[in-house]
């Protein structure tokens, strides 16, 4: 089994002063994992983030980034300047940004392809919601999700990308998906990219699975052959409860 990846996305919280006390109290408490342990912290407190973590094992991410290097699109971030002040993941695609702000699987791909191209990794978050689960169209959303969300990523760029499959139904409501609804949803995901590269890629591709994962669930979800690591929101904000997901799975 793979050693596991955790990200944390702080989504729209905490100010400097908290991101430097939730540094603080998280190196330590991390330091022996063989997880890699990325925050995704708001764009503010990305340089902080930076230099807090320098020389630890702790990773830093944005939450979303635009696809074009510069222009006339106020109020959005280009990749090469987060990879500029040492930013090395992205969350892009996530199901707030899909529902809130229209990103579309063709946004998505177009964000994922500039992310790639300044040399950031960027964790592509895909999932169905309540209504397309219970209707029978959960392989169809996932299915048209990945292959358009993927559209022109070669090899070498995927082996630079992680998923996080994420059912929105699970997403800051306290309802979990069980460890097998999420290992076969993520099985599932894993077959539409064995199509699209092979079996060697899609099996060392990393699919997280992300949606009220905390401190209880976190180790019986993370023993699933299928789950690679999470993408943790509400339980992230908190540095003991984040570090105990982390720590949630030894190999
Ligand atoms: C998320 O925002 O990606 C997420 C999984 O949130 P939560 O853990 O709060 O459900």
């Amino acid at each position: 089994m793979k050693n596991k990846i955790i990200a944390g996305n702080w989504k729209m919280n905490k100010n400097q002063e908290q991101t430097i006390a939730f540094i603080n109290d998280l190196k330590p408490l991390v330091k022996d994992t063989k997880n890699t342990v990325i925050i995704c912290t708001p764009y503010l407190d990305l340089e902080q983030a930076v230099c807090l973590t320098a020389g630890t094992n702790i990773h830093v991410g944005a939450q979303n980034c635009h696809w074009a290097e510069s222009g006339a699109f106020t109020g959005e971030v280009a990749p090469s300047m987060l990879k500029e002040i040492g930013v090395e993941y992205v969350i892009i695609g996530h199901s707030e940004r899909r529902q809130y702000f229209g990103e579309t699987n063709k946004t998505v791909n177009a964000r994922t392809k500039a992310a790639l191209e300044a040399g950031l990794k960027p964790i592509v978050c895909i999932g169905e919601t309540l209504q397309e689960r219970e209707s029978g169209k959960m392989e169809e959303v996932l299915a048209s999700q990945i292959k358009e969300g993927f559209e022109g990523i070669d090899e070498e760029q995927l082996r630079r990308t992680i998923v996080a499959y994420e059912p929105v139904w699970a997403i800051g409501t306290g309802v979990t998906a069980t460890n097998k609804q999420a290992n076969d949803a993520i099985a599932f995901c894993r077959k539409q990219f064995v199509e699209l590269y092979g079996n060697d890629e899609a099996q060392k591709l990393y699919i997280q699975y992300g949606g009220s994962m905390n401190a209880s669930n976190a180790s019986g979800l993370l023993l699933q052959s299928e789950i690679d690591g999470g993408l943790i929101g509400g339980a992230s904000l908190d540095a003991e409860k984040f570090a105990t997901v982390v720590n949630a799975h030894k190999n």
